[in-house]
């Protein structure tokens, strides 16, 4: 299996449009020691012929165009893309959607609430149905393994909600189960897991975590405090907001800290956390304790 971190950043990239942060600050006057960074998007590929998409970010289009490999190649419409995968109907895993319109066939897999969300209630993503066979929406649940190709899918239940769009009797139509999704992907040569959300770590995770060769894990914020320092107070929590930090008795890094696997990997990064910066304590703490901090570009093989 072949994973591309098409974009590493959490929701609103690295720099963010409108923050003046000291990171975002640095960044954009090319004196931040690391690098900028679009938002979370993951592809991936057993063949090497057809790709899957592990959500749909605000920044696919750019994404797309910065990855040659997912090209399209020959003929007039074609792209190496299938499928997209989707763990949650959050804007920053679902707006991509609108960018892989341009009438281009695609499976797009989802829990059956976040399909009504973007069928029933968002009539714009009716954009991905003007042929027939264009858009092919597929359920999946929590729990119920599917495959894609040689490529086995694990789906499961994080805790965390509905996005704040949705309107509160639609909420009540919706299965709570169905909102986040972790899921844990298996090719021939090996598994990852894929945990961009997460607002614990399970004991009962330690076992399945350990037989996988990656984890993409939450990487969202250093400490639990980070946005509500950051913005004077006008922030949420990072536990609100369903992310666990990484630091502190607490955090990730402690919690994962016995999990023998072979690449443990932050991703999801907001622009507040101080292991973007690479001359940071926190970075050097988070490479000590044998994490890698993921960016945009990079390829993990399994
Ligand atoms: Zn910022």
């Amino acid at each position: 299996m072949l994973v591309k971190v098409l974009g590493a950043a959490a929701g609103g990239a690295f720099p963010q449009w409108n923050c003046a942060c000291t990171q975002c600050q640095r960044s954009r006057s090319g004196i931040f020691a690391g690098q900028p960074r679009t938002q979370a998007q993951v592809a991936l590929t057993e063949d090497s012929v057809s790709w899957t998409l592990l959500n749909a970010s605000p920044d696919i289009r750019v994404q797309i165009e910065a990855t040659p490999r997912l090209w399209p190649d020959g003929g007039s419409l074609h792209s190496p893309i299938q499928s997209v995968v989707l763990t949650a109907a959050e804007a920053d895993t679902v707006a991509g959607l609108l960018s892989l319109r341009e009438f281009q066939p695609l499976d797009i897999y989802a829990t059956p609430s976040v399909l009504r969300i973007l069928r029933e209630d968002n009539s714009l993503f009716g954009l991905l149905e003007r042929v027939p066979r264009q858009a092919v929406w597929k359920e999946i649940d929590p729990n119920v393994e599917f495959s894609l190709g040689e490529l086995r899918f694990k789906p499961f239940s994080l805790p965390g909600g509905f996005p704040a769009y949705i309107a509160s009797d639609r909420r009540a139509q919706l299965e709570p189960e169905e909102a986040v999704l972790g899921l844990v992907i298996e090719s021939p040569s090996g598994k990852m897991a894929y945990l961009p959300g997460a607002a614990k770590v399970e004991d009962s995770w330690r076992g399945w975590l350990e037989e996988c060769d990656v984890i993409l894990f939450d990487g969202t914020f250093w400490t639990d405090d980070e946005l509500c320092r950051v913005r004077g107070g006008g922030g949420k929590k990072a536990l609100e907001m369903g992310h666990l930090p990484i630091s502190g008795p607490g955090g990730s890094l402690a919690a994962l800290s016995g999990v023998r696997c072979r690449r443990k990997i932050f991703f999801h990064i907001n622009n507040t956390n101080p292991i973007l910066d690479e001359s940071s304590p926190a970075y050097a703490e988070v490479l000590a304790a044998g994490w890698e901090v993921a960016r945009d570009g990079m390829e993990i093989r399994i």
